[in-house]
């Protein structure tokens, strides 16, 4: 309990008022709050009840006038807001502070007369472009609620969102860039879905880009083209206020990336939004003010992107990074490298996903040196890893080339959290103090030990724990379900949008209300560190011992080519189900029975012989993700399971959030494959036992 990160969380726990108070007065309200934390009871219309919260209550907040006006009025006007790099496009771009404001309110002005007041829903499906941040923070102006969609999702995901959050304008562009590929139009995928939706948004606002363009505007379907009112509203000097809000009020919905289901539309409110992200973006993160700059390269449509590449870094003051492009390919996989250097960013923000790609695309790491010789590196202070597990080899491989290449104690940080939870729920905070001294001190306090394979220690006003199916705290160090207990902290959500039944149902009832059900599963160990090992539906049963998808894969990935790997269970009549692994390797494929056999032996060495796997296909594209990085273990077990029937043809249910369907047939014929072969599974087993 002695390192300050441990007394900061116990602080924010257990005198929330003095704590979150403090970190309220960070930012401007147009009115106080009448009190820091106020809790209640929720009773459901189903006769449910559950105990319920709301943080800053009466205050009156503007998150844009937090994150763009105060600035300017304080003259920081000429620092540095966005850096725009997009090789995509071949293009470069800097707004500062003043020239964010204008474009901001001028676009607001636009907003408010195409339609848009204060509590309406504006839809966004934008590529990632300085646009798209003006947009969303003109929405925030006007006390509006964006609903960001991920430009790459098709009509159907895209229609269900707009059905369900029925937005009074979208706000688009002309074409999405995905990489290196041809622009992708983005009108057939809008008129696709407000014709599948069964609500028609009445204003359809298009950002022209020069690769494709929007060719008729129909005026009388509600389209505008978004540069020619902004020409209009420039030339008649019209400009719009920040409308402050309730903190109760929400300032966006964000559809959970679903592996499952009907998306989940998570509602964000605004006092504690802003309250949370300030600390965690200076706090967590170390990013402080001007001067500083946050590299966050995910994509706008998710939470990391609207909490990291637009809301943290803006509420300080600081610069962050708009980078269009990808981690490979764009033109190579020395691209991050490459904005490090060139924006001097402190810290970069990314997903494990993205650094594999690199890994397998620059596996001697000749790109990463290159930039790291010349010093381009030195800038930079951490890297942070979140959107699934990071296997421990991950995190030692970047921590030494950091080491070698970044700043003197560069970290690389695997942190844990959600749509729902808004800012991390666990990780290692850069900076030792929460409070108004917390630029001091950082050397004399280092960082918590980073301990590779654990998402970290529990951030303020989270309450961790590990509990079995009874809702029972388990010990120290014994896999459990992670759940939350109430109240959870200000960023994260109270409630879904319009549904508070399914927000009951989907986080609280399990629990009987009195935990939050996080859906992941993994164990808090003796000093508290948290080990997120595996979604609660991922968990491997075999013959009773609750296997986790995470421990077999850290397992398996200790072997030095393999590249990637994805365990799911496969059914067996005697142990119920086994482990099955889907490997990549770098280089060329060893024999299949010699790298199972050396598989087999670090598994049992590190997880033991009940985890034996029982079966493994090596191969590359075959492992199926969500556009968000996320593997979709789902999809290859119902192929196996599919496969065990001798069903290899039967269709799978491939979630609309899938990054590339082609993976799942490329997995389907490795199956296929691999069950001609071995002419069966348990064939298989019975013949490599013998190796
Ligand atoms: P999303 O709401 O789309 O951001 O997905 C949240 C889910 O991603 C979590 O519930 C976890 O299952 C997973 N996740 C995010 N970060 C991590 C992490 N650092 N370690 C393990 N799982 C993670």
């Amino acid at each position: 309990m002695h390192h300050p990160q441990d007394q900061v969380h116990h602080h924010s726990l257990n005198d929330p008022e003095s704590f979150w108070g403090e970190q309220a007065s960070h930012l401007h309200w147009h009115k106080e709050p009448s009190a820091v934390l106020a809790r209640s009871t929720k009773e459901l219309l189903s006769g449910d009840s559950h105990d319920h919260w709301s943080w800053f209550p009466a205050g009156e907040i503007s998150t844009c006038y937090n994150c763009i006006d105060r600035h300017v009025l304080a003259g920081r006007g000429d620092a540095p807001a966005i850096f725009y790099d997009s090789p995509t496009t071949n293009t470069k771009q800097r707004l500062t502070y003043r020239e964010l404001l204008t474009e901001v309110e001028i676009f607001a002005a636009v907003l408010r007369q195409e339609g848009v007041k204060k509590g309406d829903v504006v839809l966004v499906y934008m590529p990632m472009i300085p646009a798209t941040l003006i947009g969303i923070l003109a929405i925030n102006r006007l006390g509006a609620i964006h609903a960001v969609v991920f430009g790459g999702f098709a009509a159907v995901a895209l229609a269900q969102r707009i059905e369900a959050s029925r937005p009074v304008a979208i706000l688009t562009a002309s074409c999405g860039i995905d990489g290196s590929k041809p622009p992708i139009g983005y009108r057939a995928f809008i008129e696709e879905a407000t014709s599948l939706s069964s609500w028609k948004p009445p204003r359809t606002i298009i950002y022209q880009r020069e690769q494709l363009s929007w060719h008729p505007v129909r005026k009388t379907d509600g389209e505008r083209g978004w540069q020619n009112l902004v020409k209009s509203a420039r030339a008649r000097g019209i400009r719009a206020e920040c409308v402050p809000v309730k903190s109760t009020d929400g300032i966006y919905i964000i559809y959970t990336s679903g592996t499952t289901g009907l998306p989940k539309g998570v509602l964000r409110e605004a006092g504690g939004h802003a309250v949370g992200l300030h600390l965690s973006i200076s706090y967590l993160f170390g990013i402080h003010g001007p001067g500083d700059v946050m590299g966050c390269f995910s994509d706008i449509g998710w939470v990391v992107s609207h909490s990291y590449t637009l809301y943290g870094p803006l509420l300080t003051g600081a610069a962050t990074v708009l980078y269009e492009g990808k981690p490979v390919g764009t033109p190579d996989a020395s691209a991050f490298w490459r904005l490090v250097d060139e924006y001097k960013i402190n810290t970069m923000f990314t997903a494990p996903t993205a650094l594999r790609a690199i890994r397998k695309d620059d596996p001697d790491n000749h790109l990463i040196a290159e930039v790291g010789e010349r010093g381009g590196l030195r800038s930079l202070k951490a890297l942070f890893l979140a959107g699934e597990r990071s296997e421990p080899a991950i995190i030692t491989m970047y921590q030494d080339l950091l080491k070698r290449y970044g700043a003197k104690d560069a970290h690389v940080i695997d942190n844990w959290w959600s749509s729902e939870s808004g800012s991390p729920i666990s990780g290692i905070a850069l900076v030792p103090h929460a409070g108004k001294d917390r630029q001091t001190d950082v050397k004399d306090h280092p960082p918590l030990a980073i301990k590779p394979g654990s998402a970290g220690k529990a951030m303020p006003g989270f309450d961790v724990r590990a509990v079995d199916d009874d809702g029972n705290e388990v010990p120290r160090g014994k896999m459990g379900n992670i759940v939350l207990a109430l109240p959870l902290a200000p960023t994260a959500f109270r409630t879904l949008w319009e549904d508070e039944e399914r927000f009951y149902k989907g986080y609280l009832k399990r629990f009987g209300g009195k935990w939050v059900d996080t859906g992941d599963a993994g164990l808090i160990d003796e000093s508290g560190y948290i080990h997120i090992m595996a979604r609660s539906d991922d968990i491997i049963n075999v013959a009773a011992h609750r296997l986790s998808t995470g421990t077999l894969e850290q397992a398996i990935t200790s072997h030095p080519l393999v590249t990637e790997a994805c365990v799911v269970g496969i059914p067996d009549s005697l142990k119920g189900q086994l482990p099955f692994a889907f490997v990549s390797t770098s280089g060329d494929a060893v024999p299949d029975a010699q790298l199972l056999a050396e598989i087999q032996k670090l598994v049992r060495s590190q997880v033991g012989a009940i985890a034996t796997l029982g079966g493994l296909i090596q191969g590359r594209g075959m492992i199926p993700k969500t556009r968000s990085g996320k593997t979709l273990r789902r999809v290859l077990r119902e192929l196996l399971e599919n496969a065990v029937h001798g069903e290899f043809d039967k269709p799978v249910n491939v979630p609309s959030t899938v990054e590339d369907a082609g993976v799942v047939d490329v997995a389907r014929e490795k199956v296929r494959e691999y069950f001609r072969e071995k002419g069966g599974l348990h064939a298989a087993i019975e013949a490599k036992a013998k190796l």
